[in-house]
């Protein structure tokens, strides 16, 4: 489907409900899919940082996550239907893993922040397999990588803030044929 272009980035142009319809394709024939919810920060980062524009470039889908990229998409006359956050789609996402029983893992956050969605999640989405989590602030990866690589998630969820958490899924989403999506501090409000 189409997209549009602000600062190198193509946006996808869909509606909330459209792009959810294509990651339920996707989890159902086990596409390995890299989801970059971009604010305008992100987007301007990734303008300054050619090596992680690069990266950005190499996801299956672009999301345009703030109003002010729905502005730019105006401003130059390619107006984007909808904004797509990464804390919305995250939703959908437990929506669909709850309704299938398909697992989940959870990455990212401090270890109360963490603990706390943890419990919230199995509380909201009860017939979700959550298989497995790790907090944010490690200095190893080689653990997380292990857990993810033999629990073989359908959706992994990677709350480290940009860019960091781009960067892990761009290393490390051939492990699983997952739903890799960056969902920033979606955390922070899940364990609220
Ligand atoms: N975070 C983390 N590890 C880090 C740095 C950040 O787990 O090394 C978490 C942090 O605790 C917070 C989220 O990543 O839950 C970043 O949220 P923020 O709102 O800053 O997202 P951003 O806008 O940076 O993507």
């Amino acid at each position: 489907s189409k997209t549009i272009t602000i600062l190198n980035l193509p946006f996808i142009n869909t509606t909330n409900q459209q792009f959810i319809s294509n990651l339920q394709k996707k989890i159902t024939t086990k596409q390995n899919t890299f989801i970059v919810t971009a604010n305008p920060e992100i987007a301007v980062y990734a303008y300054d940082h050619p090596q992680f524009q690069k990266l950005v470039q190499t996801a299956d889908y672009i999301t345009p996550d703030g109003i002010g990229i729905i502005k730019a998409s105006q401003i130059i006359q390619q107006p984007l239907k909808e904004r797509i956050t990464g804390f919305d789609t995250l939703t959908s996402l437990l929506e669909i893993a709850n309704n299938s029983s398909l697992k989940v893992y959870l990455l990212g956050a401090k270890p109360e922040v963490l603990q706390k969605t943890v419990k919230n999640v199995k509380k909201k989405y009860p017939k979700l397999q959550l298989v497995g989590s790790h907090d944010g602030y490690f200095s190893d990866d080689q653990e997380i990588v292990a857990d993810i690589k033999q629990l073989q998630p359908n959706i992994v969820a990677v709350a480290l803030g940009y860019p960091k958490q781009e960067e892990f899924i761009a290393q490390h989403r051939q492990l699983c044929p997952a739903i890799w999506i960056g969902v920033g501090g979606s955390f922070d409000v899940l364990s609220g």
